[in-house]
């Protein structure tokens, strides 16, 4: 086999691995969230990982190549701190618990991001159209699924500042002062909510 199309054909069986992997994980991850829109980004991209599944299937088949997982001991250790993350969460306050939760998963994303964009790359060098562009549609949703999670933490982020805070800071007294800082992120807050709803 040509070099190129044998360094993609082992890009696609970690992804296989990888991706079969998340399969499992996904659906404990939305068990563990607290907030309902993180439960429900989880729930959605559970929905978009099988599909990933199936679309790396169909790579394999445009390829001519069969369909098989190699371990991916990368995913496999950022599948074993999720659950450290997730059994750490049950003592923290539910905030703290969702923002580590989401630093778990977007470390996930982010690998998934890395190892597309390389088979992507891959596979357009060999010319392999079809199979780039099942690729390139998996990139994409991968890099959504990463914003959705960095949008869901930033009020997260707000309010665990907020209560971080505690007797310090007098809402009140903020709101009308309006000192720049403050109100910027006030209103950076609101519109994130509202943005959400
Ligand atoms: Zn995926
Ligand atoms: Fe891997
Ligand atoms: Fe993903």
């Amino acid at each position: 086999m040509p070099q190129l199309k044998e360094l993609l054909v082992e890009q696609l069986q970690d992804l296989l691995h990888a991706e079969g992997q998340l399969t499992d994980a996904l659906p404990k991850m939305a068990e563990a969230a607290n907030h309902p829109k993180l439960k429900e980004a989880f729930e959605k991209h559970l929905i978009q990982t099988q599909d990933h599944v199936e679309r790396l299937r169909k790579v394999f088949e445009v390829l001519g190549e069969k369909a098989q997982p190699k371990p991916c001991r990368a995913m496999m250790g950022l599948i074993e701190e999720g659950k450290e993350t997730m059994e750490e969460g049950a003592e923290k306050e539910p905030i703290a618990a969702d923002l580590a939760l989401i630093g778990a998963a977007q470390r996930v994303e982010h690998y998934e991001i890395a190892a597309y964009g390389t088979a992507k790359a891959l596979a357009r060098q060999i010319g392999a159209v079809d199979a780039a562009r099942l690729l390139s549609h998996t990139l994409g949703e991968e890099e959504s699924a990463d914003f959705l999670l960095t949008a869901i933490s930033d009020p997260l982020l707000q309010q665990a500042a907020i209560e971080d805070g505690g007797d310090s800071i007098n809402l009140e007294a903020v709101g009308k002062q309006g000192t720049t800082r403050t109100t910027k992120r006030s209103e950076k807050s609101e519109t994130m909510a509202s943005r959400g709803r």
